[in-house]
């Protein structure tokens, strides 16, 4: 029985749903709790216990996330309709991750997990591209118009003093479509702060692309104020060896593709939706990718980029074997648990979330993978493990690093 590492400061514990939640109690066990004398304070947001508590639990997280600084959150149902039914639910909840990046401002990021064994689509990517995405406003909160034939379409701004501003749209000779969006100094600025915090602590040059020439005011007020925050972080940033540049969006798309990464790219709300699901596929797979949320006062919440993995789970309750990749679920651990030391400066839970990330690579880079990875790896392979036989294989080599 090796002696466990104490963490200091306690440690933000979010359970989910479905497959996940069957994985993370399995990391938990057989990973975390195994090896580390630690204290979480436990909220369960499986949509049953949102359902129960009004969805307070979802809040209650967010302010022990203010609280204490760092999370890591398990995969959880955004209710539809269907899950209605399914659960009993009194109503469609919002989607915990909404409540808790509003509350905490945050901006997410998502990164890839790479092997030495699975090779990206674009064959200059040698290190992780990480996509910021800002996540308010745009498209996402606008209001749109079906114009049915012709007519005016204005833009008018109402100042609390009264005064207005007008501009005209567009004038209709027909049919035709009309959309207002809208984004907030505050906002924009949080995000470039959240950015140039991300940057900083993982020492990555970094990109932030729009359309400013097309755009000559809202596009350009987001280059403004990133180019603001960044002028106030100007030495930290020299001292870190991290470069900012300003690039078009057609400009960025056309440099990444022969990239060989290891940047942070910071995208507005839309490119950020799109761009990251082509990083995602272009990296392999979406169990293989990893997100944290960052808040402008620098709050960390770690989790997978997946959901609850819903067929698996159905599967599952049938009795069926299944295999499902935990990876980015282990990752969320090891990088809340790595943040955790790194705030409370104890080194030796920085090296055990190190050693644990290195033990799922070793996994994978000696062929012991799950079925999402048979076809991704090099050499192909048949042979998998089952959900639980993974993180078995992974523990055995923590037991075997602990126990030198
Ligand atoms: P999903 O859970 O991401 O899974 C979609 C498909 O991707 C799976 O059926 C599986 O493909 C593959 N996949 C995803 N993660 C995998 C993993 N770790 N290992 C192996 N394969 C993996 O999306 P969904 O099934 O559409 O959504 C299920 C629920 O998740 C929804 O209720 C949604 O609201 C929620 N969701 C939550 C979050 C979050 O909490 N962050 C994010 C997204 C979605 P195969 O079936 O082909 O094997
Ligand atoms: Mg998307």
């Amino acid at each position: 029985m090796t002696k466990k590492i104490k963490v200091k400061t306690p440690l933000v514990e979010m359970d989910g749903d479905e497959m996940t939640r069957i994985i993370w109690k399995m990391i938990k066990d057989k990973l975390i709790l195994k090896n580390l004398d630690i204290e979480l304070k436990y909220f369960d947001l499986g949509v049953k216990h949102r359902d129960d508590t009004d969805d307070k639990v979802t809040v209650d997280a967010a302010e022990a996330i203010k609280k204490y600084g760092v999370g890591v959150k398990c995969a959880t149902i955004t209710p539809d309709a269907d899950r209605i039914t399914e659960y009993k639910l009194k109503k469609a909840w919002p989607s915990p991750n909404g409540t808790i990046r509003s509350l905490l401002d945050g901006t997410v990021f998502r990164k890839p997990i790479m092997t030495n064994n699975i090779l990206p689509a674009v064959r200059s990517w040698r290190k992780p591209i990480v996509i910021g995405r800002h996540a308010y406003g745009d498209v996402y909160k606008s209001q749109e118009i079906l114009v049915e034939g012709p007519g005016k379409a204005e833009l008018v701004f109402t100042g609390e003093n009264g005064k207005t501003i007008r501009k005209e749209i567009h004038n209709f000779k027909g049919g035709g479509i009309v959309m207002g969006m809208h984004n907030t100094d505050k906002s924009i600025r949080s995000f470039a702060q959240a950015c140039i915090n991300y940057a900083l602590s993982e020492k990555m040059d970094l990109w932030f692309g729009a359309k400013d020439t097309i755009s000559k005011i809202y596009h350009a007020r987001f280059k403004d104020i990133f180019g603001e925050e960044i002028a106030k972080h100007k030495d930290e940033l020299a001292k870190a060896g991290v470069n900012y540049r300003y690039l078009l969006i057609d400009d960025a798309v056309a440099q990444i593709m022969k990239h060989e990464g290891g940047l942070l790219w910071a995208c507005k709300n839309y490119d950020g939706d799109v761009f990251s699901d082509m990083l995602a596929s272009g990296y392999g797979s979406l169990g293989m990718m990893t997100s944290v949320l960052v808040s402008p006062d620098g709050k960390f919440e770690y989790e997978a980029a997946h959901g609850t993995v819903r067929r698996h789970y159905y599967e599952h309750l049938k009795g069926n074997a299944t295999s499902t990749n935990s990876v980015a679920s282990i990752f969320a651990w090891a990088g809340g648990i790595k943040k955790r030391g790194a705030l409370d400066g104890t080194q030796a839970v920085v090296d055990f979330a190190n050693m644990l990330k290195k033990s799922v690579i070793d996994c994978i880079e000696s062929g012991i993978v799950t079925k999402d990875l048979t076809n991704l790896v090099t050499p192909a392979t048949k042979k998998y493990e089952t959900t639980e036989g993974f993180i078995d294989q992974v523990a055995l080599r923590v037991e075997k690093a602990m126990n030198m």
